[in-house]
């Protein structure tokens, strides 16, 4: 996590710039709590989980009586940590089971980061010695296919698409997944379109891509995916993903482009669904597993 501790740095990382004021006070008055609310907020960590965290720091400062401004960096660490669950299980389903691969489907609004996604995942399965199917079942979006096939060509993984525009995108992902059964692949990654127009619409498109599928082999990841310089507005999008499919990882991408990393605590509090990766860039080394603690520290430098 050393680039996104750079990244952020350099993206005027608001977390890290007020905590150095904050560290210069000499004590712990009104100007310093408001100041860390300020900077939580601003930061998107959103009100409920601020208003928690301020009230845990501050009954911890009066339990130890802690009355130096640089003590209250680490209580700060300590409690951000704890609200993003380190004991939570991050790794993607990536082991065959039953003498079938392991079916993960990525879901997301279109634009988030959906294809980029499946292609850097490949490439960290295929660096693992994973051997990975692509299946390209966005066959609403003209490129996204060819887009997704691109990244396959270049990770040297095979690509299971339509080639008529429009698609049926449930029988592209049995395909796929047919493919992965027929080459006793580890792992087949089903890309998904994500047209929020309407809930029913998604519910039933979502809904019959995992059945269909479930006719060969079981779905073991759900990933939804988020772009976390939508902030907050991002969120209410997760919900309703969140309410049609169930969701087991979530990949929050951008994150290089944006100084607000508190968005992480909001969504994996609000969903409660564990964040497993993070998009640093367009890359195709851009992928990052995520864990609380290296997050934390970056946040905070
Ligand atoms: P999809 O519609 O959800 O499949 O989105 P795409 O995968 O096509 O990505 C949309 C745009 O976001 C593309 O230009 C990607 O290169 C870009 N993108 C994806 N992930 C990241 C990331 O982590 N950081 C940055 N800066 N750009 C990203």
């Amino acid at each position: 996590l050393a680039r996104l501790r750079a990244r952020l740095l350099k993206s005027n990382n608001v977390f890290g710039k007020s905590l150095l004021a904050l560290l210069s006070q000499d004590r712990i008055d009104d100007d310093v709590w408001d100041e860390i609310e300020e900077t939580l907020l601003m930061a998107d960590l959103g009100t409920d989980a601020t208003m928690e965290l301020v009230d845990r720091l501050k009954a911890r400062v009066t339990v130890a009586g802690t009355r130096d401004p640089q003590e209250l960096r680490g209580l700060l660490r300590e409690e951000l940590v704890a609200m993003l669950d380190p004991s939570l299980d991050r790794r993607i389903a990536a082991t065959r089971k039953n003498d079938l691969p392991a079916v993960t489907m990525v879901v997301g609004v279109n634009g988030v980061g959906k294809t980029t996604t499946v292609g850097k995942l490949a490439r960290v399965l295929v660096a693992e010695d994973r051997t990975v199917v692509l299946g390209a079942a966005d066959t609403f979006r003209a490129a996204a296919a060819e887009q997704l096939a691109t990244w396959g060509a270049r990770v040297g993984v095979e690509t299971v698409k339509s080639d008529v525009e429009g698609a049926d995108p449930a029988s592209v992902a049995f395909e796929a997944v047919k493919t992965g059964i027929e080459q006793e692949v580890d792992c087949v990654l089903v890309d998904t379109a994500g047209r929020l127009q309407n809930k029913a619409n998604l519910m039933d498109e979502l809904g019959k891509i995992k059945r269909v599928i479930e006719k060969q082999a079981a779905v073991d990841e759900v990933l939804l995916v988020l772009d976390a310089t939508t902030g907050q507005n991002g969120l209410t999008q997760a919900k309703v993903f969140a309410e049609v499919v169930d969701v087991t990882g979530i990949v929050l991408t951008k994150l290089d482009g944006t100084a607000k990393g508190g968005i992480v605590v909001a969504i994996q509090r609000t969903l409660g669904v564990p964040v497993k990766l993070i998009g640093l860039g367009e890359g195709a080394d851009d992928l990052a597993p995520f864990t609380a603690e290296g997050f934390v520290d970056a946040l905070l430098a």
